[in-house]
């Protein structure tokens, strides 16, 4: 760390990434200038009202893994208010609505003939996918997808019924289209010394910390925002939202950058650029001009249906923490739905006894209507005639989806770019989805100038 007390700095995006880059550098002594272009901190962390209680409407967990989230919420004062998710996922495939087996990456079992597996990808497909541990040894660099590398050593029942749901849901990208390496950190390496996918997996998972792999917060994740804001202003960083970064010109000669917003140019020293990938780019034409032109990736539209249904027969959390489509269900147009009361039971006390929320996920920004929503909700928690009594949505746009082809090349270019003294980049375009990463990325970007 050791800022010079007189550094100037400016953070532009006020999103987690921003924030916490903002309090790492007023925590070293600069002054800093955050720049925010909606009147609302937090991006794509935020809460809406439903049935008078406030749900998050954006990310609702954070993963436990490398322990940065963890340590932040511990730093604001908010450790004893982290809890665990109760329960787990299930899946709704073609015919029926199943329990996720246990101990898995990212849907690819350790275990491929235990019971709840079988449930999944029925006996045939369990034989099948064991035969991973007798093919011959796997050599890393023979499969660079996660989908082929899945397909071959274990099967497509296992890719179509437990890999794609969780990889689509979670990141919004098809297995067939992800480098293991950019997923999976680690799981190659790991294959190489166990020969095998389900030996590696198991591993891996054995290496985790026990407990969830991904925890809340009482009063829901958003309250991150909250205290982060706090803490920032109470370090007296300058907060301006409603102000956006139209610009970032590096000094023609010697250090110093200038940011300029509509009313006035900022000179800095360092600038934090924690924004979304489109508007990053954008931000990037002067500092990294061939950066700029590169082909962009589709934009991830998605909409989030927070519903409030009053329904006994939701008491016992029919469907756990809630459940995601596989490819084959017809009829279902939700990509997944979260039962948050179940899910988190701080929440279920406060909606109160009979009330439970749950919040539909949609890929796209189309409208949907009520009655699709109460379909898709009835069949995926397997209920027919639910009324529910309140709805709120929020739209979301990933405009440089982390994992996406075209995001991925921009990155590798970025990481070989010489970008001007004091300029760095950070968010989830360039550290991958998730609080986790994008927590990680932020305190590195602030500290050692790094993304
Ligand atoms: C529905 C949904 C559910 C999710 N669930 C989870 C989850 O459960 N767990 C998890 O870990 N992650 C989850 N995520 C992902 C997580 O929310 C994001 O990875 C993370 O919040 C991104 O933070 P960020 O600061 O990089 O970017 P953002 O939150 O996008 O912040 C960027 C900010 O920059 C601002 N900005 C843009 N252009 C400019 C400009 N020119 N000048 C100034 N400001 C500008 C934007 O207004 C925005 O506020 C979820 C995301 C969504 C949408």
């Amino acid at each position: 760390m050791g800022a010079h007390p007189l550094m100037r700095a400016v953070v532009i995006g006020g999103g987690v990434a921003g924030l916490v880059a903002a309090r790492r550098l007023a925590l070293a002594g600069a002054s800093v200038v955050l720049l925010e272009a909606s009147d609302r901190l937090g991006g794509r962390v935020a809460s809406t009202e439903i049935g008078g209680v406030p749900v998050d409407s954006g990310a609702e967990s954070f993963a436990v893994r490398g322990g940065v989230v963890r340590a932040l919420v511990e730093q604001l004062g908010l450790g004893g208010d982290v809890r665990d998710p109760a329960g787990s996922a299930w899946v709704a495939l073609a015919d029926r609505t199943v329990p996720l087996p246990a101990g898995g990456l990212l849907g690819i079992p350790s275990s491929p003939l235990a019971t709840d597996v079988r449930r999944v990808i029925d006996t045939a497909g369990s034989v099948r996918a064991y035969r991973d541990r007798v093919l011959p040894v796997l050599k890393v660099g023979r499969y660079e997808r996660l989908g082929p590398l899945v397909r071959s050593r274990m099967g497509e029942l296992v890719l179509e019924r437990l890999v794609a749901p969780v990889v689509q849901n979670v990141y919004g990208v098809d297995p067939d289209d992800v480098p293991i390496d950019a997923i999976a950190p680690g799981l190659n390496a790991e294959i190489t010394r166990t020969g095998s996918l389900s030996g590696a997996v198991l591993r891996l998972r054995t290496a985790a910390p026990p407990g969830a792999a991904a925890q809340g917060l009482v009063g829901g994740v958003h309250r991150l925002v909250a205290a982060l804001t706090d803490a920032v202003r109470g370090l007296g960083v300058d907060v301006r939202t409603g102000t956006e970064a139209l610009g970032i010109h590096p000094a023609p000669f010697g250090g110093g950058i200038t940011v300029t917003t509509a009313r006035e140019d900022l000179a800095a020293d360092r600038v934090v650029l924690a924004v979304d990938g489109a508007a990053a780019l954008g931000l990037l034409a002067d500092a990294a001009p061939d950066l700029a032109t590169m082909p962009r990736p589709a934009v991830a539209d998605s909409r989030a249906v927070l519903l409030r249904i009053d329904d006994r027969r939701l008491d016992p959390a029919p469907r756990g923490t809630g459940v995601l489509r596989a490819a084959g269900r017809a009829g279902v147009q939700a990509s997944a739905l979260t039962h948050l009361t179940a899910k988190w039971p701080w929440l279920g006390e406060r909606a109160g006894s009979g009330h439970h929320l749950v919040r539909v996920a949609y890929r796209g920004a189309a409208p949907v209507s009520d009655a699709v929503v109460l379909a898709d909700a009835s069949a995926l928690l397997g209920l027919e005639g639910l009324k529910p009594a309140d709805r709120a949505d929020a739209l979301w746009s990933d405009t440089a989806p982390a994992l996406a082809p075209e995001t991925l090349a921009i990155r590798a270019a970025l990481a070989g770019a010489e970008l001007p003294q004091g300029l760095v980049v950070a968010g989830s375009w360039v550290a991958g989805t998730g609080l986790a990463s994008v927590v990680a990325s932020a305190e590195r970007a602030a500290t050692h100038g790094g993304s």
